[in-house]
C-alpha cells in the first residue's frame, strides 16, 4: 500500500477504535504495520492473559482463529472480532477433535492412565477434551506438574513435544502434528549462515524440528526470545528461526542488535500465510461493520474451564 493510503486506513482504525472503545491485540507474527497500531502485542500466553484484563467492550484480535476463540472464552461478555475468519492454523488443523476423542478412547480401552496436555494452537473442541492447555511459555512447568503415575498424551505439535521430552526427561505419547512455518527451516541454510556469521547467536522456537534446535544457542517462545536478546548489552548478530515478523518486534524492542531470518526450504523468509490474512483494511472493516465476530459455541464452556486453570495461575 502507498504511504498516504496506509495513513488514511490507520486514521480510520484509530477513529473507530476510539468511538467503539475497542482494544486491539496483535500477535508477534503479524506484520509490523499491524503490531504498530495494536494496544497490546504478545505471544499466545501474554495475549490470553491480557485479554482477561481488557476493560473495553470490544476486542479486535489480530492473530489466527484459535487465538481469537481463546480470547472469547476468557471474556464471554465481550465482543471479539477477528479481521479474517479464515485465518486458521496448520498445526491446529492437524488435530481434529473427533480423531483425538477416538484416540483417547482407544488408550482408555487399553487400560492406559494418562492426562492430555494440549498446546494452545488447537481448536476449542480439542481444548475441551484436554486436562491442560499450554503455551511455549508455560509448557515445561505444566508437564512437570503431571503426576508420575500418569502418562502424558501431548497434542498436537510433535516438535514441541519432543523438546519437552528433552528438557523434562518425561517420555510422552506425541501426536503427529506440526506447524508448516517452523517445520520447513533449512538446516543447510542455517549452517551456511552460521559459517558466514560465526559470531552470531541462533534463536529457535521449540516448534522447530530437532535438527534446527540442536544447532541453536537458545530455544524458547517469542516472549523468551525477547528477554534473551535484551540481556546482551553489546550489539550482537542473531539468526532467528521463527516466523519472520518476529524480527520487527525484536528490532523495535532491542534495536542495538542485528537480526537475520533463518530461511526455509521453500522460501527466503518463513512467513505464516494464515497470519498474513489479516490486513489493515480488514481491521478497519471489522471495526466498521462489527464482524466477523467469534460467537459462543457449545464446546467453549468445557474448554474455558481447562484454559482458566492452565493459564491463569490464580484459578488453579
Ligand atoms: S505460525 Fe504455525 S502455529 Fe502459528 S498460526 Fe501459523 S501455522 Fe499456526
Amino acid at each position: 500500500m502507498k504511504n498516504a493510503v496506509v495513513s488514511d486506513v490507520v486514521a480510520g482504525i484509530l477513529e473507530l477504535k476510539e468511538r467503539l472503545g475497542a482494544t486491539i491485540l496483535a500477535h508477534y507474527y503479524q506484520e509490523g504495520e499491524i503490531q504498530e497500531i495494536a494496544d497490546i502485542t504478545g505471544d499466545s500466553l501474554k495475549l490470553a492473559r491480557a485479554a482477561t484484563q481488557v476493560q473495553s467492550p470490544v476486542i479486535v484480535f489480530c492473530g489466527v482463529h484459535f487465538m481469537a476463540e481463546t480470547a472469547k472464552m476468557l471474556n464471554p461478555t465481550k465482543k471479539v472480532l477477528l479481521p479474517d475468519l479464515k485465518a486458521g492454523c496448520s498445526l491446529s488443523d492437524s488435530c481434529p477433535a473427533d480423531k483425538l476423542a477416538r484416540y483417547q478412547e482407544m488408550l482408555r480401552i487399553n487400560g492406559r492412565r494418562f492426562q492430555t496436555v494440549t498446546y494452545i494452537n488447537s481448536s476449542a473442541a480439542v481444548k475441551a477434551l484436554s486436562d491442560w492447555v499450554v503455551t511455549s511459555g508455560n509448557a515445561e512447568e505444566i508437564v512437570r506438574q503431571v503426576p508420575e503415575d500418569q502418562e502424558i498424551l501431548f497434542v498436537p505439535d510433535r516438535h514441541l513435544g519432543s523438546y519437552l521430552e528433552e528438557v523434562t526427561g518425561r517420555k510422552m505419547i506425541l501426536w503427529n502434528g506440526s506447524c508448516m512455518v517452523h517445520e520447513v527451516f533449512s538446516i543447510r541454510d542455517l549452517l551456511d549462515a552460521k559459517k558466514r556469521l560465526p559470531q552470531a547467536k541462533t534463536l529457535a522456537h521449540p516448534e522447530c524440528p530437532a535438527n534446527i534446535r540442536e544447532h541453536s544457542d537458545f530455544i524458547g517462545g517469542t516472549e523468551a526470545m525477547l528477554r534473551y536478546v535484551g540481556q546482551w548489552a553489546e550489539p550482537t548478530d542473531f539468526l532467528v528461526a521463527t516466523e519472520a515478523n518476529m524480527l520487527w518486534q525484536l528490532q523495535t524492542k532491542h534495536p542495538r542488535h542485528r537480526y537475520h531470518p533463518v530461511p526455509g526450504i521453500t522460501c527466503a523468509c518463513n512467513k505464516c500465510p494464515h497470519m498474513a490474512r489479516n490486513t489493515l483494511e480488514k481491521i478497519r472493516d471489522c471495526l466498521r461493520y462489527g464482524e466477523p465476530e467469534i460467537t459462543w459455541q457449545p464446546e467453549f464452556d468445557a474448554a474455558r474451564r481447562v484454559l482458566e486453570r492452565s493459564l491463569l495461575p490464580s484459578s488453579r
